[in-house]
């Protein structure tokens, strides 16, 4: 999505976002990341910040299960559009996005979808009490009960079967 700064209003403003943003599923596919809310947007003379929190949500695998579902998590956004030709020093926080630019049409794509990548959450499971699957037999605790034993096999037993 494009901020425009010739037509941005000075001071405080609202941004609603609702943009979809391909990411790489690992599997050397693409899926659709979606990030939706409503981010603040401040207007000064040197520069303009665009702050807020969205929520994301994607296509994922669980770690437990893997089974695939849609997980949401929400990411923060930070970004700093400083009215200046780029290399002009600064001491900006280094989580913060900058870009560099005086007029016309800023391109948030690639800040908005970075911020949301950085939030992934590495533990991705379907729900918080997902049983997973079983090491022994592979079926879905979810789905049904196995008979196996719910510990790690016991080494006593080893070279006891036939
Ligand atoms: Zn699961
Ligand atoms: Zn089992």
């Amino acid at each position: 999505m494009k901020l425009n700064l010739d037509t941005l209003p000075f001071g405080r403003s609202a941004l609603e976002v609702e943009e979809t943003f391909p990411v790489e599923d690992g599997e050397g596919g693409w899926s659709g990341l979606s990030a939706g809310g409503e981010l603040t947007v401040d207007n000064t003379d040197s520069r303009v910040l665009v702050a807020g929190v969205l929520a994301v949500s994607c296509p994922a695998v669980c770690d437990r299960c893997l089974e695939a579902f849609e997980l949401a998590y929400e990411a923060g956004v930070d970004i700093q559009i400083i009215r200046a030709k780029p290399g002009t020093p600064g001491d900006e926080p280094p989580d913060t996005w900058i870009l560099y630019q005086v007029r016309g049409e800023v391109d948030l794509d690639e800040p908005l979808r970075e911020a949301a990548l950085l939030d992934l959450p590495i533990k991705r499971v379907c729900r918080e009490d997902c049983l997973g699957i079983c090491p022994s037999c592979g079926a879905d605790r979810n789905q049904k009960d196995c008979d196996c034993p719910r510990e790690s096999a016991d080494p006593r037993w080893d070279g006891l079967e036939p």
